[in-house]
């Protein structure tokens, strides 16, 4: 850990020095340095503001052409592989769909062998309530951890050098729907946890555990009176409708908000300046809006909280009384940027619902909201009031199929993560083409057993195909580039400093195209469909290596991961109609591709 703390403290040992007096020391102390050494990769999005930008520039647009495989390695699992490894101290570090295996590699062995494996056990059943598929977006360091998430809905440390347990923490039951899915963050000496269980009545939540013993520190909900929310003295949030007393209770209809969706499972992002933390939360159960009439707060909304208590600094609800399962959970990215004249430090988020917001991230006013694709359940977001300007004949409704809404429940964008480059000033983001059909049915809730009340119907939206890779200007809401793809663009994005973005297709390409205009560059069939996010660090041998785990599934690909009949196109909650001739490109399979420059 020395050689880490060397390297970023030999520029800013006074900014250094201030930190250092401000807050406690803890393990995430460490990890505001390590974040900064391009060699390695330590937090999940590269670093805290989760840009998934690199600093390295060994491999550029002059050479990538001849990038080859270094070395593979076969994750014995074959449900989808989200998220991307961790490289640090020469060992790389990832967890795998479903029974959630981990894996510690030793880069300084050639063909990286096994430093050990920690294969959890967890009840089968399990999988029976998992929503999406039976994925998991990765693990968190610290503190000579290695932390990561069970489907089962427990946090686990295990000794980073050994894989012995160290602690684990139960955060939910299954048998009520509680899952997760998502990657820890730790800040300073807590890890941070969410919650998976949308459709499944779960009242979502995010917990913070003492990263040394397990302890739980503090759990806020998205739902239910002021206190379980964690909003006190200190919430400012910037739009009116957002202030009130126990919103999270009475903007809902009798007691819906005790199974209440806001479920938590996207990738979390914090600023150590403001040492604020950010997370969204996901749609309100159920689907069918006619069950829970009003806003539905805290569902579809950005929060701000400080670290330490949990408490609530401001909040942003994206999608009041959302009818659509717009999820709001896609990550907030952080950067600074000039913003009509004036330099603001921004999150910057690809909502499910299609709109691209550009957030103030010191206050929670939203300063540019536009469509990131072809939007139509809305007209635009009303700046003054936040709130969207919906069209009144794409609500849907409980009884009646409302037809041809765009996007679909999937979003323009869902957890794939988008990636922004200080160099270019462009946010690099993979999206999905998709509309649907949507209709509310009454649901009753019962323990366990999907809320969901809707059926939905999803296809290629204005096109005909189903997704793009784009680049996008935050200031001014602008599409810079496109890169049309047949699937689902359902994998995330990694941009370095040689400006090179590489991405993966649900079909299998692994792609490295020009950050500037798009033009593609080299690519690379792996021969499993692609929905991780790619990683580049430095090997023990002083090269860059570009790194993807490879296996089709989640919510896209659960035809062919969970062998879905295609027979009904409204199954897996509208995936089966948008994605059924995915089997006809890629098998089941779980790989991990490794490259560099020969
Ligand atoms: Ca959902």
């Amino acid at each position: 850990m020395n050689r880490f703390i060397h390297w970023t403290c030999s520029g800013g040992l006074a900014a250094s020095l201030v930190l250092l007096v401000a807050a406690p020391v803890g393990a995430g102390q460490d990890l505001t340095m390590m974040q900064k050494d391009p060699g390695t990769w330590v937090l999940p999005g590269k670093d805290y503001g989760v840009t998934r930008y690199s600093p390295l520039d060994q491999i550029n647009s002059a050479n990538v052409k001849d990038l080859e495989v270094a070395w593979t390695f076969s994750t014995g699992t074959l449900q989808g592989l989200e998220g991307a490894p961790l490289v640090l101290n020469n060992t790389m570090y990832f967890v795998t769909s479903f029974p959630n295996i981990v894996y510690a590699l030793d880069l300084t062995k050639a063909g990286a062998p096994m430093k050990w494996k920690y294969t959890p056990k967890q009840d089968p059943t399990v999988p029976g309530v998992a929503c999406c598929d039976l994925v998991n977006r990765g693990v968190a360091y610290a503190d000579g951890k290695i932390f990561f998430n069970q489907l089962d809905a427990t946090t686990v440390a295990l000794d980073a050098r050994t894989g012995k347990v160290v602690w684990s923490a139960k955060q939910g039951d299954p048998k009520k729907g509680q899952t997760i899915t998502g990657a820890p963050l730790v800040i300073k000496d807590k890890v941070f946890t969410g919650i998976s269980g949308g459709e499944f009545g779960v009242r979502g939540f995010i917990t913070a555990n003492d990263i040394k013993t397990g302890r739980q520190i503090w759990r806020m909900y998205s739902a239910g009176p002021d206190s379980d929310v964690g909003i006190g003295a200190n919430f400012k949030p910037f739009y009116k409708d957002h202030k009130g007393k126990d919103l999270g209770v009475t903007t809902w209809k009798g007691d819906e908000w005790t199974r209440g969706g806001g479920t938590t499972w996207g990738w979390y992002s914090y600023d150590p300046e403001l040492d604020l933390f950010y997370y969204n939360t996901g749609n309100p159960g159920s689907w069918n809006p006619d069950q829970r009439p009003g806003d539905n707060k805290w569902s579809m909304t950005m929060w701000a909280r400080d670290p330490d208590d949990g408490m609530a600094v401001w909040a942003y609800q994206m999608t009041p009384h959302d009818a659509w399962d717009y999820d709001g959970v896609n990550e907030s990215i952080l950067a600074d940027l000039e913003v009509g004249g004036t330099l603001r430090k921004v999150a910057v988020h690809f909502d499910r619902n299609g709109f691209a917001y550009t957030v103030d991230r010191t206050s929670g006013e939203v300063l540019v909201a536009q469509p990131y694709g072809p939007v139509n359940w809305a007209k635009g977001v009303d700046l003054k009031t936040g709130r969207p300007i919906e069209d009144p004949t794409k609500r849907t409704k409980q009884g009646q199929n409302t037809t041809d809404i765009c996007p679909s429940a999937m979003g323009f964008k869902d957890q794939q993560p988008a990636a922004f480059s200080p160099r270019t000033k462009l946010f690099y983001v993979p999206t999905n083409n998709l509309c649907m059909d949507y209709e509310g049915v009454e649901v009753s809730y019962t323990a366990g057993l999907p809320y969901v009340g809707a059926i939905v119907k999803t296809y290629a939206g204005p096109g005909g195909h189903r997704g793009a890779f784009i680049a996008w200007d935050a200031t001014t809401g602008k599409k810079v580039w496109e890169i049309k793809e047949p699937f689902s663009a359902w994998g995330g994005a990694l941009v370095t400093a040689s400006d090179i973005v590489f991405y993966g297709t649900m079909e299998g390409w692994f792609k490295a195209v020009d950050a500037r205009s798009g033009r593609e560059l080299w690519k690379f069939k792996t021969g499993a469909g692609i929905i991780g996010a790619p990683m580049t660090y430095i090997g023990p041998d002083g090269k860059q290596y570009v790194a993807i785990l490879a296996g089709v599934g989640g919510w896209s690909g659960a035809t062919v991961s969970l062998d879905l009949s295609l027979d009904d196109p409204t199954a897996a909650l509208g995936a089966v109609n948008a994605f059924k001739d995915l089997g006809d490109y890629v098998a089941k399979s779980g790989m991990l591709f490794v490259f560099a420059l020969d």
